[in-house]
């Protein structure tokens, strides 16, 4: 059974989404063809100059303005959005809503301040002036998953706008209607055309715009996308960042506060019914507080409730593929030794892509829930003797995306941290740096290259460009021809003095 499947009509593909909690059909909305995704491109291109001269007052006036809107008109996306993931309306607001209203008042508020030009004093060079500028670098290109629909479209597609850049964003088709709301927000806000433009499609339109000629690429998505797109911007040099998958550890010391861990626990691995890049997916907790940590995570576990519409805490997988990997994962985890406390199987009487929350105990490292992504709401729990060994587990993983670390010891929180091999850490707090604006986010090894959000972030949206000012107007450089033996001594005797000497070091 598909949600979203292509039909073809009139002799063009066309996307058919239905809702994955009822099942009903929501629409159907043209793909968009090789051709007109390169011609998006062309346009975007010509609006960009126009876009970036308006200067960041001028553009983050748009923005403000989509925020405005946003907020008048929430309901309606809110509607859309719960429409198309199944979600409830509380868990949507928290995701998608009010980290996007966050993300176009932050970086519509700072990026004149992040990006402007910076006088930089030299160390060495006093005869000089160093002013680094912050160029857009031109039309970036922006794919989407399905898991955050609005969201994971919305705030990349701010950073690269508010950096001067035009934008074309192919959202997931599983998610389509989600995704072009961003580009009915910007359209209402009265954006200048093809300033930002939604492509439609699957990984067909997806590839056509990684190929379409754009100078940047931010995609989120798996690790075997990843792996394409990244091959392509390679082939065609064109610098990306990769925001993809993980299978994140949460270590529980012996001091921690247990009640807490237990409640961020259950959030973290059962939020957004564990469709969730940062999800909590492990769980390494001390030996001597694993059982009272257990008993309350499996409690709060069965008091969450499934559901499809009023207040509900769990929603469907928003991909029904997704459910074949859960399944696999538990049954070879069951057939592996490990112990059902909770859940494990399909809640076919709320609806037939709803799956319990699930907690195992009893896992290894040899089982495929330990090691690949689950992307499900599923929490499998192990038993460490100490926080050396919760490290050395935290660590058995292709995956760096981020960690969580419980404990009432700041110090110790820190060190474990910085121990763990992860783009982010969270202390006392399951993963939310995506939310943080301030926090630049990314991934380590398959977790994805680069990183999006914040300072670090929207900088990625430019080329830093230095330029380099002569203070002076000297006639010549000591430099600058004719060579001669003379010139040779004379700098060779600043290089002794420079480096050679402690006053020219404390100088240099
Ligand atoms: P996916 O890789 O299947 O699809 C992501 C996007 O890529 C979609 O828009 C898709 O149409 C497009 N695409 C597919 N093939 C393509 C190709 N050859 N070239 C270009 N684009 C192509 O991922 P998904 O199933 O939509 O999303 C789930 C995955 O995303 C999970 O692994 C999750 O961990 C990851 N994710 C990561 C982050 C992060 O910030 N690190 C955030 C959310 C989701």
């Amino acid at each position: 059974m598909a949600i979203v499947e292509t039909v073809e009509s009139d002799g063009r593909r066309r996307l058919r989404v239905a809702s994955p909690a009822t099942e009903q059909p929501i629409g159907d909305l043209p793909v968009t063809t090789g051709d007109e995704v390169r011609a998006a491109v062309a346009r975007a291109r010509r609006a960009q100059p126009a876009w970036e001269a308006l200067g960041f007052d001028g553009r983050a006036a748009y923005v403000q303005k989509a925020l405005a809107i946003l907020i008048r008109r929430q309901e309606e996306l809110i509607d859309v959005i719960v429409r198309e993931t199944g979600r409830s309306r509380f868990e949507t607001v928290m995701m998608e809503i009010f980290p996007a209203c966050d993300s176009l008042g932050y970086y519509a508020k700072n990026a004149g301040r992040i990006l402007g030009d910076r006088k930089v004093p030299m160390h060495l060079l006093k005869t000089k002036k160093l002013l680094i500028t912050y160029r857009p670098l031109g039309v970036i290109g922006i794919i989407t998953p399905w898991n955050g629909p609005f969201i994971l479209s919305l705030n990349p597609s701010v950073q690269a706008l508010m950096a001067g850049n035009t934008v074309v964003l192919k959202p997931s088709e599983v998610t389509p209607f989600s995704g072009r709301l961003v580009g009915d927000l910007f359209r209402d806000a009265g954006l200048p055309e093809d300033v930002l433009t939604v492509v439609e499609g699957d990984g067909e339109t997806g590839a056509a715009l990684v190929e379409a000629g754009v100078d940047k690429i931010s995609f989120t998505g798996s690790v075997r996308t990843g792996r394409k797109v990244g091959e392509t911007c390679g082939r065609n040099l064109v610098p990306c960042t990769l925001e993809l998958g993980g299978k994140d550890p949460m270590v529980v010391c012996a001091d921690a506060d247990i009640e807490r861990a237990a409640g961020g626990a259950v959030f973290g691995a059962f939020m957004n019914a564990g469709q969730f890049c940062c999800s909590t997916e492990r769980v390494y907790v001390i030996e001597s507080v694993a059982d009272e940590f257990t008993r309350r995570v499996v409690e709060k576990t069965k008091a969450l409730k499934l559901g499809k519409e009023g207040e509900f805490d769990i929603g469907p997988m928003i991909w029904p593929k997704q459910l074949e990997t859960i399944e696999r994962h538990v049954a070879d985890a069951l057939e592996k030794g490990a112990r059902l406390l909770s859940g494990g199987r399909r809640a076919t009487e709320v609806g037939n892509l709803f799956y319990e929350p699930t907690v195992l105990v009893d896992v290894t490292h040899d089982m495929a829930i330990m090691r690949e992504e689950t992307f499900g709401p599923i929490l499998p729990i192990v038993r460490v003797k100490d926080e050396a060994e919760a490290l050395r587990l935290a660590n058995d993983t292709v995956y760096g995306l981020a960690a969580n670390v419980w404990t009432k010891d700041e110090d110790k929180a820190i060190r474990l941290a910085k121990g763990i091999f992860a783009g982010s850490v969270c202390v006392n707090e399951s993963a939310i740096t995506y939310g943080a604006v301030e926090a630049p986010f990314g991934g380590r090894r398959t977790s994805g290259v680069g990183q999006v959000n914040g300072e670090t972030g929207l900088r990625g949206y430019c080329f830093a460009q230095p330029i380099l000012l002569d203070r002076f107007g000297t006639k010549d450089e000591h430099v600058w021809y004719p060579y001669t033996a003379d010139k040779t001594k004379m700098l060779q005797r600043v290089i002794g003095w420079l480096w050679g000497t402690r006053v020219g070091r404390w100088l240099g």
